[in-house]
């Protein structure tokens, strides 16, 4: 059994399921609206379990997923949503040894799960706010992530690295990035654009077929509905995110 270990992150979900957050400290108790629970009641046992809270409320103990940090830790952008990040890894056929270069950083939720996908490689990260780039800082730290480079710096006035595997922006004018991307990556890599509306997608691909360079564009979106499954209810669930952006992708060719 892997038992939990103090600093070790915990996600708590009430009958209800509503989720909480927790950094796990010897001695200490986490309040809600359902009573208290004590940190050592999770320390030293393995998740998967039920709990009980000082006034006899069920909670269900786990690991937190990715995808739950992320919706979980401060934000100072807007994040990238799962489903988006999950199209952008298969598409753009990350693989663990990418080197990635990424703009913007914003709260790092995006930066979190390239990470994870280019375990053996390096996620460079730009972000031109400052204070954003302290909030990203701060999650990628508290997940346990290394291997990012953050800068401060805007990724229009061009991209250090060279002969990086992707280039993947989340920022509003992508264009702006266009010359610094080709020239970044290598031949066959690729390049990533994540955009709210087809206007943006739009001025893009025009760009990107004038500007040379890139073949193989492909535009997608993805909307994930989830279903409630009761014994006489099988259904949709009546909301879902109907709309997060759209998914620009290109690959570079050898010459311009
Ligand atoms: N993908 C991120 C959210 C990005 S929001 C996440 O999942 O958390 C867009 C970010 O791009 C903002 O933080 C903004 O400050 C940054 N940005 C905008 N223009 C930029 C530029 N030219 N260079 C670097 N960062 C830029």
């Amino acid at each position: 059994m892997d038992e939990f270990k103090e600093n070790e992150l915990a996600v708590l979900y009430d009958s209800r399921g509503r989720r909480y957050l927790l950094t796990l400290k010897e001695g200490g108790l986490f309040h809600y609206h359902g009573g208290v629970v004590a940190h050592n009641d999770i320390l030293g046992k393995g998740e998967g379990r039920e709990i009980l809270s000082s006034l006899g409320n069920k909670l269900l103990v786990f690991r937190p997923t990715l995808e739950e940090y992320v919706l979980e830790m401060p934000r100072g952008a807007q994040v990238m949503y799962a489903k988006d990040c999950a199209l952008i890894a298969a598409y753009a056929d990350i693989k663990p040894s990418d080197r990635i270069v990424e703009a913007g950083t914003g709260s790092g939720a995006l930066t979190l799960f390239l990470c994870r996908q280019a375990n053996q490689g390096m996620v460079y990260t730009y972000e031109i706010r400052e204070d954003f780039a302290e909030i990203a800082r701060k999650n990628l730290e508290r997940w346990g992530v290394k291997n990012f480079v953050l800068k401060i710096k805007d990724i229009s006035e061009g991209i250090e690295e060279e002969n990086v595997d992707k280039v993947i922006l989340d920022l509003p004018e992508p264009w702006i990035a266009l010359k610094p991307a080709r020239e970044a990556l290598r031949a066959g890599g690729f390049f990533v654009s994540f955009l709210p509306t087809i206007l943006q997608v739009h001025r893009l691909v025009l760009s990107l077929k004038k500007i040379g360079g890139f073949a193989q564009v492909r535009v997608v979106e993805s909307l994930v509905r989830p279903w409630v499954i009761e014994e006489r209810i099988a259904r949709p669930e009546l909301r879902m995110v109907a709309h997060t952006g759209f998914i620009v992708i290109a690959r570079r060719m050898e010459s311009p």
